[in-house]
C-alpha cells in the first residue's frame, strides 16, 4: 500500500470511491509506413474495422447526449457519422492505402489534411465550423486504427473517477455522469464553469490538483473527497474505515435535508428568502423537484450552444425554454441570454484571439454584435413566455447605453412577433445581471429601466478585485467576501430598494454557508444556486434569525480586511452550525467537516 494524499480545491460536494481513468489528450503520432503489395488487403481490413468501431462509439455518444440534452443537441453526431462515409475522407484514405501503398493511419491523416485545406479554401463560415467536427472524427479514427480497432468512446464506460488536465465547458457538458462518478483536474477554480457544471449535475469534484496526471495512475483506486478538496490514492484500510464513517454521517445529514425539502426558506423570525436554482443543461430539470428550489433563478442558456457545439436555432431554443418553463410552472424561469466568450467559446462560432478574453468580446457584447443570433434567441424566449412564468435577463451589462441597446432589440423583436401575430407574454419581466463594477456604480440608473437585478458575484469578484476567476495562481486573492465586493452588493441592493425592484444573487457565493448570514443581512430577496446545494442552504436559513444576520452584517461591513471578514464568518458558522457536515466551497483542509 502506498496511500498518497493530494490536496486541491473541493468544488463539488460528495465523497466517492472508485477506479481512475486518465483523460489525457494524447498528441497524435502518425508515421508513414510503406506497405508491400500483399499487406494491402490486411491494412484495408484494419481500416474498415476502425471505421466500424468509431461508428459504434459515435452512436453511443449520440444516444447519451440525446438522453441528457435532447435530440437537437445530438444532431452534431449525425454529421460525424456522415463524415465516416464521406468519399473525400474515408474514400480517399482507402485510395491512398491501396494505390500509394501507405499505412491506414497515415492515409487517413493525409486525406484529412486535403479535406481541411478544401474547407479552408471555400472561406465559408459553415465549412470553417465543420473543421472542428472533421478534427474530432479524424482523431477518433486514427486513435481507433492505432489501438487496433478500440474506440475511445466505448472504452471508459464503467463507473470511474476521471482525472484530466482540464475540461473545456463543452467537454464538461458532455460528461457521461452515469460512468464519471467524480472528477479531478489539474487546473480550474471554484467559479470555473466546469466546476459549476459538476455541482449542477451532482458529480463530486476536486480541481487545482497539481500534476494529477503524473501522480495518479490509470486503474488505481482513489477516494475523492469533494467536501474537503482531497484525493486519496490507493487508500489504506484505516482511511477506508474513516471514510465509511464519514459517508454515514453525511447520509444521516442528507436524511435531515430530505425532511425540509418541501418547506419554505423562512428564518426563525419569519423572513422569507427565495431559493432558486442555477441550471446549465436542460437534463438537470429532472433533479429540480428533488432540490426543493423555488424555480430557476439562472438558466445559463449558452450551454445549449456549448453542449452541441453548434448554434441552436429558434425552434430548438424555443422547445428548451418551453420545457424548462413548463417544468417549473408556476414558479419562475429566468433565462439569461447567451453569455458567450471568456472561457465559453463553442466550436461552432468564431472568436477573435484576445489577450484578455474575460475583458473582451463576451456576453451582451457578443449578442449586440450578432443581431441575427440575438434576435433569434429573443424570439425563442418571447415565444416561450406564454408557456409559463418566463423572465428574461441580460448578462454583463456595464452601463445605461448598453442596456438601452439591448432593450431596443427586445422591443424590435416584440414588434416583429406582433406583426406576425405570434403571442408573447405582455407581462414579461426583464432584468439584468449586476456583475461589472461600472454597473454597481450606476445601479440607481439601471434600476429604473428593468424589473429586477441578479448579482453575479463570480464575475463581480473577478472584475472588482482584478483577479481572473480561472487562474489558480491568484486563487487566494479571489475573495467573494472582500469588503469591496460586499460594498458592491450593498450599493446594488440599496439602488434596487429605492427603485422598488427585487434583487437576487446568483453567483457561487450564494452557496457558501459562511457567507449566508451576510447575504441575508444585506437584504437580498433571492439566492440562486446549484440545485444540489439548495437543501443545505435552506436548512441553515431556517435555523437563523434575520435580526442576528443584520447585526452581524453591520459588524462585518465595518471591517476593512477580507481575511478578518472571512475569519468572522467562519467563526459565526462554527458557533451556529459547527456540528453539521456542511459543504464549504473550496474549503481549506480540515475545515468544518
Ligand atoms: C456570475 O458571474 O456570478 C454568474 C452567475 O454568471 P457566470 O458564472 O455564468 O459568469
Ligand atoms: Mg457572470
Amino acid at each position: 500500500m502506498r496511500e498518497i494524499r493530494i490536496e486541491g480545491i473541493g468544488v463539488s460536494p460528495g465523497i466517492v470511491i472508485g477506479e481512475v481513468r486518465l483523460h489525457a489528450r494524447r498528441r497524435l503520432m502518425v508515421r508513414p509506413r510503406p506497405l508491400q503489395e500483399e499487406q494491402i488487403p490486411g491494412e484495408l481490413a484494419r481500416f474498415e474495422q476502425a471505421i466500424e468501431k468509431s461508428r459504434k462509439g459515435i452512436l453511443k455518444l449520440s444516444q447519451m447526449v440525446r438522453r441528457r440534452l435532447g435530440s437537437d443537441s445530438a444532431n452534431i453526431f449525425e454529421a460525424h457519422l456522415l463524415m465516416l462515409e464521406d468519399p473525400m475522407l474515408t474514400g480517399r484514405a482507402r485510395e491512398i492505402i491501396s494505390q500509394d501503398h501507405m499505412n491506414a493511419d497515415f492515409a487517413l491523416l493525409s486525406a484529412m489534411s486535403e479535406v481541411q485545406q478544401a474547407f479552408r479554401d471555400v472561406k465559408d463560415d459553415f465549412f470553417l465550423q465543420r473543421l472542428v467536427d472533421l478534427e474530432d472524427v479524424g482523431r477518433r479514427l486514427i486513435e481507433s486504427i492505432q489501438s487496433g480497432g478500440e474506440d475511445r468512446g466505448g472504452s471508459h464506460s464503467g463507473p470511474h473517477i476521471l482525472i484530466a488536465e482540464d475540461l473545456s465547458p463543452s467537454e464538461a457538458a458532455c460528461l457521461d455522469t452515469k460512468s464519471v462518478i467524480g472528477l479531478v483536474t489539474e487546473k480550474g477554480s471554484q467559479t470555473s464553469h466546469t466546476a459549476i457544471l459538476c455541482r449542477s449535475v451532482g458529480v463530486p469534484a476536486v480541481v487545482g490538483v497539481p500534476n494529477a496526471l503524473e501522480q495518479i495512475k490509470e486503474g488505481e483506486v482513489c477516494i475523492l473527497d469533494g467536501n474537503q478538496g482531497l484525493v486519496l490514492v490507493d487508500p489504506d484500510s484505516s482511511t477506508m474505515l474513516e471514510y465509511s464513517a464519514r459517508r454515514r454521517v453525511i447520509a444521516g445529514f442528507q436524511r435531515d435535508l430530505d425532511r425540509i425539502r418541501g418547506e419554505r426558506a423562512c428564518t426563525l423570525d419569519g423572513h422569507e428568502v427565495e431559493l432558486s436554482a442555477n441550471i446549465e443543461l436542460p437534463g438537470e430539470l429532472q433533479h429540480l423537484e428533488l432540490s426543493g428550489a423555488n424555480g430557476i433563478g439562472l438558466f445559463r442558456s449558452e450551454y445549449l450552444f456549448l453542449a452541441a457545439d453548434t448554434m441552436p436555432g429558434e425552434e430548438t431554443q424555443f422547445r428548451e425554454y418551453r420545457r424548462a418553463a413548463r417544468a417549473v410552472h408556476p414558479r419562475r424561469l429566468i433565462v439569461r441570454t447567451f453569455d458567450l466568450g471568456g472561457d465559453k467559446q463553442p466550436g461552432g462560432m468564431k472568436f477573435p484571439h484576445e489577450a484578455n478574453p474575460f475583458l473582451g468580446w463576451r456576453a451582451i457584447r457578443v449578442s449586440l454584435d450578432r443581431p441575427a443570433m440575438f434576435r433569434t434567441q429573443l424570439r425563442a424566449i418571447l415565444r416561450a413566455s406564454v408557456e409559463g412564468n418566463v423572465q428574461l435577463m441580460f448578462p454583463m451589462i456595464s452601463g445605461v447605453a448598453e442596456l438601452r441597446r439591448a432593450l431596443t432589440e427586445l422591443d424590435k423583436v416584440k414588434a416583429e412577433l406582433d406583426a406576425e401575430g405570434v403571442a408573447w407574454n405582455r407581462e414579461l419581466k426583464t432584468g439584468i445581471m449586476i456583475e461589472v463594477p461600472s454597473a454597481v456604480l450606476v445601479a440607481d440608473q439601471l434600476a429604473t429601466m428593468v424589473d429586477f437585478f441578479s448579482i453575479g458575484t463570480n464575475d463581480l469578484t473577478q472584475y472588482t478585485l482584478a483577479v481572473d476567476r480561472n487562474n489558480h495562481t491568484v486563487a487566494h486573492l479571489y475573495q467573494g467576501l472582500h469588503p469591496a465586493v460586499l460594498r458592491g452588493i450593498r450599493m446594488t441592493v440599496e439602488a434596487a430598494r429605492r427603485a422598488g425592484i427585487w434583487v437576487g444573487l446568483c453567483g457561487e457565493l450564494a452557496s457558501d454557508p459562511a457567507a449566508l448570514m451576510v447575504l441575508l443581512g444585506l437584504g437580498l430577496d433571492e439566492l440562486s444556486l446549484s440545485p444540489v446545494l439548495v437543501p443545505e442552504i435552506k436548512l441553515l436559513v431556517r435555523s437563523l434569525r434575520m435580526e442576528d444576520c443584520r447585526t452581524f452584517t453591520q459588524r462585518v461591513l465595518a471591517m476593512s480586511d477580507a481575511d478578518e471578514i472571512h475569519a468572522a464568518c467562519d467563526e459565526a458558522l462554527r458557533a451556529q452550525f459547527g456540528d453539521l457536515p456542511l459543504w464549504r466551497p473550496g474549503a481549506p483542509r480540515g475545515d468544518n467537516r
